[in-house]
C-alpha cells in the first residue's frame, strides 16, 4: 500500500512519523474517515468542514488547502486501486522536540497522514440486511465530543465489551439518555417519526447523520432532534445507526430486547438506499 506521510508518497513500510508527535504522546490530533465507491469520495465536503473546525477547536495550524486535501484522497484512491473503502486523514500538533504539556509554539509543523483501507462491496454490507445487535455502556468519554481527536481508549473499550457480550455495537448513555454509538450517531424511529439526539458538545456532529437527516426532510419524513432512553429505544419501532462508513445500519436488538419486530425496518432501509444512491451522485 502506499501511504501519504507529511506531502510524500510512500510505500507503507517506508513511512516515519517522530516518536516525539504529540499525536503519538498526548492524542493531540484529529481524523477523518471518508467513504470509497467506485473510486469516488462520499460526502467530502462535509468532512473537510468538520475536519477544519476540529483543528481550529484546538488550535492546531490547518496545514493544507482544500484542493490539497482532495487531491491527495484522489491520488490515494488511484496509486491503491481502491474500488470501494475509505481514506483516513489525520493532522495531529506535530513534532515540538520535547514533551510538555502546553501547546508548543503555533508554528510547530502538523503532521499530516493519509492511507486507504479497500472494502470490496462496501456498500452491500451483508449486516445492513440482519441489523446489528447493541448493547448500553455508560459514556465515560471526555466532554468534547464534537472535536474529532484521536483519542478512542474509551470507545474502543466499550466495542471490546460489546463483544465479549456477543453484539455489534455499544451504545453509550449519560445521564439515563443515549448519547452516541462506539463510533456512529444512534437513531430510532416511533410512529413514522425518527428520533436523534440533537447537537452539541455531548456527541459527535455526524456528517452521514447531516446528509440522513436532510434526505428525510425532503422525503417528506418526521424528525425530531432530542435525546432519548435505552428503554424508549426499545419500545420503538426501529432504531438505527449513521457513520460514514458504516451509511445507515439499522439496529434491531437492544440490550438483549427486540426492537419492534427484532428485523430490518422500512424506515432504515429506506434511509439507506437513500443516502447511498443520493450520496454516489455527489461524490467527487
Ligand atoms: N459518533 C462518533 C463517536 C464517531 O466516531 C462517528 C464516526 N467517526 C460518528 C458519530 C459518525 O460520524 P460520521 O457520520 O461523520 O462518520
Amino acid at each position: 500500500r502506499t501511504v501519504y506521510v507529511n506531502g510524500e508518497y510512500l510505500p507503507e513500510d517506508q513511512a516515519q512519523v517522530s516518536i516525539f508527535d504529540r499525536g503519538f504522546l498526548m492524542a493531540d490530533g484529529v481524523y477523518e474517515v471518508v467513504s470509497v465507491l467506485d473510486g469516488k469520495m462520499i460526502d467530502f465536503d462535509g468532512h473537510l468542514v468538520r475536519l477544519k473546525r476540529s483543528l481550529s477547536e484546538l488550535s492546531i495550524t490547518n496545514p493544507l488547502s482544500d484542493e490539497d486535501y482532495l487531491a491527495a484522497h484522489r491520488e490515494l484512491v488511484a496509486r491503491n486501486g481502491i474500488g470501494d473503502g475509505l481514506v483516513y486523514l489525520q493532522v495531529t500538533r506535530g513534532n515540538p522536540g520535547d514533551r510538555d504539556f502546553a501547546y508548543p509554539p503555533a508554528d510547530t509543523v502538523p503532521t499530516v497522514v493519509m492511507f486507504t483501507q479497500a472494502k470490496p462491496g462496501l456498500a452491500d454490507a451483508p449486516a445492513a440486511r440482519t441489523g446489528w445487535k447493541v448493547v448500553s455502556v455508560e459514556d465515560l468519554r471526555w466532554g468534547r465530543r464534537d472535536i474529532k481527536t484521536v483519542q478512542l481508549l474509551y470507545p474502543s473499550m466499550a466495542k471490546m465489551e460489546a463483544k465479549a457480550r456477543g453484539v455489534d455495537d455499544a451504545w453509550m448513555v449519560e445521564d439515563g439518555k443515549v448519547t452516541e454509538g462506539t463510533s456512529n450517531n444512534a437513531y430510532i424511529v416511533k410512529d413514522g417519526t425518527i428520533v436523534t439526539r440533537e447537537l452539541s458538545h455531548d456527541i459527535l456532529h455526524g456528517i452521514t447523520r447531516a446528509a440522513v437527516l436532510r434526505f428525510a426532510q425532503e422525503a417528506q419524513m418526521k424528525v425530531e432532534e432530542r435525546a432519548f432512553t435505552i428503554a424508549e429505544a426499545q419500545e420503538a419501532d426501529e432504531a438505527f445507526v449513521t457513520s460514514a462508513s458504516a451509511f445507515v445500519m439499522p439496529v434491531v436488538e437492544i440490550d438483549g430486547a427486540a426492537v419492534g419486530s427484532g428485523t430490518v425496518g422500512p424506515v432504515a432501509k429506506r434511509l439507506r438506499e437513500i443516502y447511498i444512491e443520493e450520496s454516489r451522485k455527489l461524490a467527487v
